[in-house]
C-alpha cells in the first residue's frame, strides 16, 4: 500500500479507481505481497528440504490458488471440496495434505481415491482407516502436543480442551493401532493454532515432536502447522520468521541426522501468506452522531468480513478518499441489523459520507467466511498483477440468492 499524489494504490493502482470501477464492497489483493510472504518462507528455511502447503481455507479464489502453486507452493485443505477447488486450480492430488476434522470416514475415502495425502487425527478414524486399507495408502498423523499457541483461545488448537489432533499421552494407543493394522505413517503433524509470536513456542512444539518421530521409521515428512503472527496495528510484534528459520532449521537438520535420513519439512501458512494482501473497500452510507460517538456506517458487515464480530479480531481502518484530513474519532459500523462494529474510537482523516474505508488484513479468513445473512450479496474480488486490477470475482445478484430456494405450493 502506498501513497502516491495523495492517493492510496497497490502497484501504482489507485484504490478509489478501483472502487470506480468494479462498485463496494470490494475485496482487493495484492499478488505482489502473497508472492513475497512465501519467498520469505522459502528463503528463511531454504537450509532445509522445506515444502509451503497454503491453508486453503484463508482465501480460496482459484486466481490465488494459481498464484501459489505457479510460485511452488502445495496446498493443504480442510475439506473435500478445497481439494476438489485446488485441484481445479492445477495442483496434482499428491500435492495436497488432507486435514479434516470431525469428517465421516466416506469423505477420508473419497480423499484417497483422488489421491490426496491423508492426515488423521482422531484414533477411532485411524483404527477405521487401517481396517481399510492397512499398509497399502500411506498416512500422516496429527499429533497434539498440548502446547498453548496465541492469546486467543478461540483460534488455539494445541491446549487439553482442543477438539483437534490425538493426544502425545495417547501415544502407547496410537502405536497399538499402529501396529496391529500394519498402517504406514509417512508424516506427522501439528498445528498448535493462530497467532504464535514466539518461536520458542515452535521449538517447544518441534523437540516433542522429533521425540516421538523417532518411534517411527516410515517419515517422509514432519509438518509443523502454522500459527506465523502478522501485524494487524502498526507497530505489531510479529513473528520473526527468519529466527525462526535459522533456529527450526537448525534442531531440524540435527534431527534428520540422528534419524538417519533427510526428510521434508512442511509448514502450512494460510495468514501469513495473504492477511496483509487483502483490503476490503468499503463505501461509507451514514455518519449518525449520537451522545455517545461518531459511527460511520458502512455498504458491509458481518455477512463480508467476521473476524471483528467472531474473535475480536483487530482489523485497521483507514479513509481512502481523505487521505490528508484532520483526525477524528469514529466508530465504524456495518449496515446488518445486528451490531456488526468493524472497530470502535478509530483514528480516522475526517470521513464523509461516500468517502470509501479500506480495513487491512482482510486476505486472510475475509472471503472465505463470508455469507448471504440479510440477504445480501457478496462482494466482488479483484487482484492487482503486474499492475494491473483484474476482477477475479463478480459481485452476487438476486439469482444468485434465489437458485437453490425451490418453490413449492402454498
Ligand atoms: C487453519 C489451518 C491452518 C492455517 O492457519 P493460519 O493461522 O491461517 O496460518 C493450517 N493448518 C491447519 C490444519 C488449519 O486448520
Amino acid at each position: 500500500m502506498e501513497l502516491i499524489d495523495n492517493a492510496y494504490s497497490i502497484q501504482g493502482v489507485k484504490l478509489v479507481d478501483i472502487c470506480e470501477q468494479f462498485g463496494t464492497p470490494v475485496y482487493v489483493y495484492n499478488a505482489e505481497k502473497i508472492s513475497s510472504q512465501l519467498q520469505r518462507l522459502q528463503n528463511a528455511f531454504s537450509g532445509q528440504r522445506v515444502k509451503i502447503k497454503y491453508a486453503a481455507k484463508a482465501l480460496t479464489n482459484l486466481n490465488i490458488l494459481k498464484l501459489l502453486k505457479k510460485q511452488g507452493a502445495g496446498l493443504d485443505v480442510v475439506s473435500i471440496q478445497e481439494a476438489y477447488i485446488g485441484m481445479k486450480a492445477g495442483f496434482l492430488p499428491e500435492e495436497i495434505l488432507y486435514t479434516p476434522n470431525c469428517v465421516s470416514f466416506d469423505e477420508i475415502k473419497e480423499a484417497v481415491e483422488l489421491g490426496l495425502r491423508i492426515n488423521i487425527d482422531n484414533i477411532s478414524i485411524l483404527e477405521q482407516f487401517g481396517a481399510t486399507y492397512h499398509d497399502s495408502v500411506p498416512c500422516c498423523v496429527r499429533v497434539n502436543p498440548h502446547i498453548l499457541a496465541g492469546g486467543n483461545l478461540k483460534i488455539s488448537t494445541g491446549h487439553i480442551d482442543s477438539k483437534f489432533g490425538i493426544s502425545i499421552l495417547q501415544l502407547r494407543h496410537l502405536q497399538r493401532v499402529i501396529k496391529t493394522y500394519n498402517i504406514k505413517v509417512t508424516g506427522l503433524h501439528m498445528h498448535t493454532g493462530s497467532d504464535i509470536l514466539d518461536s520458542e513456542v515452535f521449538l517447544k512444539g518441534a523437540e516433542v515432536i522429533f521425540d516421538l518421530a523417532r518411534e517411527f521409521k516410515d517419515l517422509e515428512f514432519i509438518d509443523f502447522g502454522s500459527g506465523f503472527k502478522v501485524a494487524y496495528r502498526e507497530g505489531d510484534v510479529t513473528t520473526n520468521i527468519e529466527e525462526l528459520g535459522e533456529k527450526l532449521g537448525n534442531a531440524f537438520g540435527d534431527f534428520c541426522k540422528s534419524y538417519g535420513r533427510d526428510i521434508e519439512l512442511w509448514f502450512e501458512p494460510g495468514k501469513f501468506l495473504v492477511s496483509e494482501s487483502g483490503f476490503l473497500l468499503v463505501k461509507t452510507n451514514v455518519i449518525k452522531t449520537t451522545p455517545a460517538t461518531v459511527f460511520v456506517g458502512v455498504d458491509s458487515g458481518m455477512n463480508h468480513l467476521l473476524r471483528p464480530m467472531m474473535y475480536d479480531a483487530y482489523h485497521d481502518i483507514f479513509n481512502v478518499s481523505n487521505p490528508k484530513g484532520t483526525t477524528r474519532v469514529y466508530s465504524i459500523v456495518g449496515y446488518i441489523c445486528e451490531t456488526d462494529t468493524f472497530g470502535w474510537d478509530r483514528k480516522l482523516n475526517e470521513v464523509k459520507e461516500g468517502d470509501i474505508l479500506a480495513i487491512k488484513n482482510a486476505g486472510a479468513y475475509g472471503f472465505s467466511m463470508t455469507s448471504n445473512y440479510n440477504s445480501r450479496f457478496r462482494p466482488a474480488e479483484v487482484l492487482v498483477i503486474n499492475g494491473e486490477a483484474k476482477l477475479i470475482r463478480k459481485r452476487e445478484n438476486m439469482e444468485d440468492l434465489l437458485k437453490n430456494q425451490v418453490e413449492i405450493d402454498i
